[in-house]
């Protein structure tokens, strides 16, 4: 009976296997023709998705965590990519029982999770695993993009573990802990301050620099340094009416080392310098809308013709090329810096969690109307409004500051002795 139990279980951990063997490639969400680099990618955002401290108590992650750990171990190595390409698992199963190449065999998953962002493997947020500083940096996007929405990409150098020596620092793997001081890192000496008076004094380890470790043959990629300077590319994904200086983290993308786990990178969004640009959906009269949260702000200038007597149409190419149409019929006035407010065409309202932009609602777009008089015309012209002005003046003109109450001439002061006290 006991044999029947222990047997089943061997078969139903066998067909998990066999369930569980899904294509690395689709596993890692790339294709057949994926570069180093996005393998590389695609194991960095996965690893760190389906990690077991981020998936309390999760078996379908934890199980997930694992098999992305193989895929990677697989195809990022030429030999074993190959033979995978042919035979896939099967082939591999058999590379690894024939104990060809050899020297890669299953790596425990933490491990390598480790030799990407450093520490032992884990996260830190428990166990008093160090944590390294997180790293701000300020990407500065048109307008536009805010509007519209973008998937664009930014690079940035930081610190990474070297890959050629997985973090060692040693180019045939071997570290050995430092004689001199048995791997501390110092030594204590003691000092004789008087005769009879020692001081024991903590001495930095001159022959490992205090790193408790030495290395015969240092990493040539490195310099036995364990890291290297890279530059990263990231995927930013600006959503329809994000506010500016919104802060995007992408976790443990900070500066790695391999004495702490990578803290995060954090981007600040900001708002660049309005400039018409190169191309021509660029070029939209939106590039120069201010935006002040979810409303846009736009000055439109009119002629004093315009704005007394009606009769005109604008037409503003919008920040997604659309138009709005401003516009007034004869005999309607706008006074200077009147202000219209244009509902639904200020800056897309955003939501972190809309489906397909389902539902999206706008600000308002606030114009404020900007009159321009003439200061040279033609002499005939001149002539004529004069004569007109001329003319209506005499019939109902106004005299304006006398019409406000305003006093004809200069009022005197009282002196302080006229002034009297106040009662107190
Ligand atoms: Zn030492
Ligand atoms: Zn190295």
């Amino acid at each position: 009976m006991l044999l029947r139990i222990a047997l089943f279980f061997v078969v139903a951990c066998l067909a998990l296997l066999v369930i569980g063997a899904e294509d690395y490639y689709k596993l890692l969400g790339l294709k057949k023709d994926a570069s180093e680099r996005e393998i590389k990618k695609a194991y960095r955002t996965l690893s760190k998705k389906y990690h077991p401290d981020k998936n309390h108590g999760s078996d379908t992650a934890a199980q997930k965590f694992v098999e992305v750990a193989s895929a990677y171990e697989v195809l990022s190595d030429k030999e074993t990519r190959k033979i995978y390409d042919q035979y896939g698992h099967d082939g591999i199963q058999q590379h690894k029982q024939g104990g060809g190449g050899g020297s890669r065999q299953q790596n425990d998953p933490f491990d390598l999770f480790s030799r990407f962002f450093g520490g032992s493997g884990h996260f830190g947020h428990h166990g008093g695993e160090r944590r390294g500083p997180n790293m701000e940096v300020r990407v500065a996007v048109p307008l536009r993009d805010f509007y519209n929405g973008r998937k664009t990409e930014f690079t940035i150098e930081k610190q990474a573990i070297c890959s050629a020596c997985e973090g060692t620092g040693s180019e045939d793997g071997h570290v050995e802990t430092c004689d001199t001081c048995g791997g501390r890192g110092v030594r204590i000496q003691r000092q004789q301050l008087a005769p009879g008076l020692f001081q024991q004094v903590q001495m930095h380890c001159d022959a490992c620099q205090g790193k408790g470790k030495t290395i015969k043959h240092p990493c040539p990629v490195c310099s036995g340094s364990r890291v290297i300077r890279e530059s990263e590319t990231h995927v930013l994904e600006i959503e329809k009416g994000m506010p500016k200086g919104v802060r995007i983290t992408y976790e443990n993308e900070a500066d790695e080392s391999p004495d702490y786990v990578a803290g995060d990178l954090v981007v600040h969004l900001a708002e660049s310098e309005p400039a018409l640009g190169q191309l021509e959906h660029e070029r939209t009269d939106g590039t120069f809308f201010r935006r002040r949260g979810k409303d846009l702000f736009w000055r439109e200038v009119l002629s004093l013709r315009e704005a007394w007597m009606g009769d005109w149409t604008r037409n503003i190419t919008h920040l997604d090329g659309h138009i709005v149409q401003l516009s007034r019929p004869r005999g309607s006035v706008v006074q200077p810096h009147a202000v219209e407010i244009v509902k639904d065409e200020g800056m897309p309202i955003w939501h972190q969690q809309l489906e397909n932009n389902e539902g999206l609602q706008f600000g308002d777009l606030h114009v404020e109307y900007v009159v321009v008089l003439p200061d040279i015309m033609e002499k005939s012209m001149e002539k004529e409004f004069w004569s007109v002005w001329e003319k209506y003046r005499k019939k109902k003109g106004v005299q304006i500051d006398g019409h406000l109450g305003r006093p004809e001439g200069a009022i005197k002061m009282p002196t302080p002795d006229e002034e009297g006290h106040d009662e107190l």
